[in-house]
């Protein structure tokens, strides 16, 4: 009996439910087109949704920034590691927002961990919607704020839940576009239940980041950017680089500098990173952004239009990202092989990233994509589930 003995068992009981993970290897860097094990793949399992993350232009801006600045920070922002290139970026994603200042984090994960448990505390409610990300429930448990959970974008259930359970600080928790389900929450709505609750709002906006409101998300899409008291992203998904950032208010920003343990206690991101999303912002900025914008949103109107044509079982798809539901974990799992074999990489979503039986292939559009991808990924689909 050795003391890891558990490893080994719950391996196990993963393998016997067909839940056992492994990575996805590419042999190319990512982009609409892949090279997996040797065969090229039309890629709809990347969250690259405009196509920039193996643009020559961000790796020519990566490769200045490691030439002026290294390839380390050295140490994090408040012990000598604060950059030049840190701070424009902070600017440009704050011009990008459209708020007066934005904080930079190492990922989007760690801007939860560290935003969440610096806002609320022992005392404090957090009123989280039922399908919020894996690092908005961490950094809520870390936080020791006691957890209420509405059902998935229901105003109703929200609003009940607000008016019985009070707390010294309450904040309301949701996603604006939610990656597994392609559904947008109503934002509109949410900042009117804050104001008539008196709690604060966070929207993590890091599916929207770069693809609407003309790249600045969907609090700006639907006009309520200055009302949403915490606004979350990341530079990993339509900005093509990585790290994560909250966007707001200069008093939440100094906040976050000072008590936020993922931003005080982590070394700065590393310059050619920041290097790549300031480029990546400059283009989502430009007219050839707006273009990218309505590539990706043509792409995924056609591609849900084509599913819908063919009666396949559609989750969301009001944007770039849709599913298809094949609610048994071993038939969504043949599904995704069955289509790697047709020249598609196509991931298969199960528990726990999604709740038991709701196990579905999960489809990601890009801006990279030609309407001739989509028409045949709709026809393969077809013939591939239809033979399930
Ligand atoms: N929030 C949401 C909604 C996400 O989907 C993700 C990434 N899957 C994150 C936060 C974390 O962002 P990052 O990948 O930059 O750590």
């Amino acid at each position: 009996m050795g003391a890891l003995d558990f490893v080994d068992e719950e391996l196990a009981a993963l393998s016997a439910r067909r839940l056992l993970r492994e990575n996805i290897s590419l042999d190319s860097s990512t982009g609409p087109r892949v090279v997996r094990k040797g065969r090229p793949l039309v890629n709809f399992s990347s969250n690259d949704y405009l196509a920039l993350a193996g643009d020559p232009r961000l790796a020519e801006a990566a490769a200045s920034a490691a030439k002026l600045y290294g390839t380390g920070a050295g140490a994090s922002r408040l012990l000598g590691g604060d950059l030049p290139i840190h701070r424009a970026l902070e600017q440009a994603l704050a011009e990008l927002k459209g708020t007066p200042a934005a904080l930079l984090f190492t990922s989007g994960f760690a801007a939860n961990l560290g935003t969440l448990p610096a806002l609320v505390g022992e005392g404090d409610a957090v009123f989280s919607d039922a399908l919020n990300h894996a690092s908005l429930i961490d950094g809520t448990r870390l936080s020791r704020a006691k957890r209420f959970v509405y059902r998935h974008l229901d105003l109703e259930d929200l609003d009940r839940q607000l008016a019985v359970n009070p707390g010294r600080r309450r904040l309301i928790l949701t996603e604006s576009l939610f990656s597994m389900d392609g559904d947008v929450a109503p934002l509109k709505d949410l900042c009117d239940l804050a104001d008539r609750h008196g709690a604060m709002l966070m929207v993590d906006e890091a599916h929207a980041t770069g693809v609407y409101g003309d790249g600045a998300g969907l609090c700006r899409e639907f006009g309520v950017s200055s009302r949403v008291h915490v606004q979350m992203g990341t530079l990993s998904k339509a900005l093509g680089a990585a790290g994560g950032y909250v966007a707001g208010d200069r008093r939440l920003i100094e906040f976050l500098l000072n008590r936020a343990r993922s931003y005080v206690f982590s070394t700065a991101p590393s310059p050619p990173t920041c290097g790549a999303a300031l480029e990546a912002i400059r283009i989502v900025r430009s007219p050839e952004g707006a273009e990218r914008r309505a590539a990706l949103l043509d792409r995924a109107t056609e591609l849900q239009g084509a599913l819908l044509d063919r009666r396949l079982p559609v989750v969301g798809g009001e944007c770039q990202v849709m599913a298809v539901r094949v609610p048994d974990p071993s038939k969504v799992l043949a599904a995704s092989e069955e289509l790697e074999a047709r020249g598609y990489l196509i991931r298969a979503v199960r528990p726990p990233t999604v709740p038991e039986g709701t196990s579905r292939l999960r489809l990601c559009v890009s801006a990279g994509h030609t309407p001739a991808d989509v028409a045949r990924l709709a026809q393969a689909l077809d013939a591939v589930l239809g033979s399930a």
